[in-house]
């Protein structure tokens, strides 16, 4: 599949069928497989003969959807999670474990920044978060010697901004250490950080690529090009496993190391694997990706210049838009578009943003973005609406902030919606 374009890749790469075999990649809805002899089965427990037999740690459909997503995004090996947070978390804990530090973007989901700045602080690990578009020299300060990563989000959710992945890949490895990447929001449709020098990506499934707001997912990816010999920082990789009869990762499976600890190591003690029901979905989601991201966009940039040019919004945010901080890079690394997020301020502040919010028709108001059908947000009486707005500052959310998912409708019904909603708004 390899040798196939992209699109192509959405539509076929992961499973090819032999004769008289199903045309749509079967769910194998089996927790076991059965094997004709002991030893066989003792093969595949050593790592030494590669099937499966526990979906714990592999599964067919769950391996086709794998395989494609490792296409998409130009890794040697996937590995799907039950949702995107398991997907971050099992990412860094690959190769980072209790007295160890990662460096990360301060621009995070909120999920991934209360995962590691909590629940795995807790377990020992150390992160100094950083703006994503501090100089160079603010962000190499903090390298110590037990930094082991760094984990940035390509396109920041929700505050869009776009992160400068080949600097922090140029950092991270002249520190000999990886290079993470939540590319959730450009899809590798319109990014693909492992071509910018990333060296592992990750995703929630849950968002663009099921694209139906359907099946809560996530994924890992290995790019299969980080040196973890070379860096001498990675012992779990290049030393002995004694809970696999002393294989030495690096030595057995080359450069697809990481991906293959990161299953049979903590996909086996963690097990938060994504069942072959949503990987069956993810599948169909996936086979229309390069269709809908470039609608999404195309949607998303008429909604941006229509709110410009409407004298009821105090701004507009969306990277692709010329005035943008962010157009010159957004256009180097997503030249064909970035996502449909967009967010905007109505003019008189947290009630009329809270009219506006309650008057859409077809928008519908959910916590979730990036899926088919056009949504809303407005934090500040939602997510954040504890906060008082010198708080909401603080998180870089203004009380009149609403986060615009564009889905794939005709646009002049998305349009005429948010034009409805303004009057109602700012009557
Ligand atoms: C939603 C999201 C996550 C978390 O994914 P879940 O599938 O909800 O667990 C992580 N990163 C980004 C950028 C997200 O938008």
């Amino acid at each position: 599949m390899s040798n196939y374009k992209i699109n192509t890749n959405c539509v076929q790469a992961g499973y090819t069928p032999g004769n008289g075999e199903p045309r749509v990649v079967p769910i194998a809805q089996s927790t076991t497989y059965k094997y004709e002899s002991a030893e066989q089965m003792a093969a595949l427990f050593d790592l030494t003969a590669e099937g499966f037999f526990y979906t714990r740690l592999a599964n067919p459909t769950v391996d086709a959807v794998e395989k494609k997503i490792a296409a998409l995004e130009g890794g040697v090996l996937a590995m799907l999670t039950s949702s995107g947070q398991s997907a971050s978390m099992m990412s860094v804990l690959n190769i980072c474990s209790a007295g160890e530090h990662c460096i990360c973007s301060s621009a995070l989901y909120g999920g991934t920044f209360n995962l590691f700045n909590k629940t795995m602080r807790g377990m020992g690990i150390e992160f100094d978060f950083i703006e994503p578009d501090a100089k160079a020299e603010e962000i190499e300060k903090l390298f110590k010697e037990n930094t082991r990563c760094c984990f940035v989000e390509s396109l920041t959710n929700p505050s869009l901004q776009v992160v400068d992945i080949p600097l922090w890949a140029e950092l991270a490895h002249k520190h000999g250490v990886p290079l993470i990447v939540d590319n959730t929001f450009p899809t590798p449709i319109n990014l693909r950080p492992l071509e910018w020098g990333a060296d592992i990506v990750v995703h929630s499934t849950s968002k663009y690529l099921d694209g139906h707001a359907s099946a809560l997912g996530g994924c890992v990816i290995d790019g299969g090009k980080f040196d973890w010999k070379a860096s001498g920082k990675f012992p779990g990789l290049t030393t002995p496993d004694e809970t696999y009869h002393g294989v030495v990762y690096t030595e057995q499976f080359g450069n697809a190391a990481y991906g293959i600890k990161l299953r049979t190591h903590l996909m086996r003690d963690i097990g938060s694997m994504m069942a072959p029901q949503n990987a069956f979905l993810l599948n169909i989601g996936l086979e229309t990706l390069h269709l809908r991201m470039p609608r999404h966009c195309e949607n998303a940039m008429a909604v941006a210049r229509w709110l410009q040019k409407d004298e009821r919004i105090e701004w507009v945010s969306y990277p692709a838009l010329e005035d943008n901080k962010y157009y010159e890079l957004a256009s180097k690394l997503m030249p064909g578009g970035t996502c449909g997020v967009v967010s905007f301020g109505v003019k008189g502040g947290r009630e009329a943003a809270t009219r506006f919010l309650n008057s859409l028709k077809l928008a519908a108001i959910v916590t979730h973005v990036a899926d088919a059908r056009t949504c809303a947000l407005h934090p500040a009486s939602t997510t954040h609406r504890q906060l008082n707005d010198q708080e909401l500052a603080e998180c870089g959310v203004s009380p009149d902030l609403i986060r615009f998912s564009v889905g794939i409708e005709d646009v002049e019904d998305i349009i005429a919606d948010i034009d409805q909603a303004l009057a109602e708004a700012t009557k």
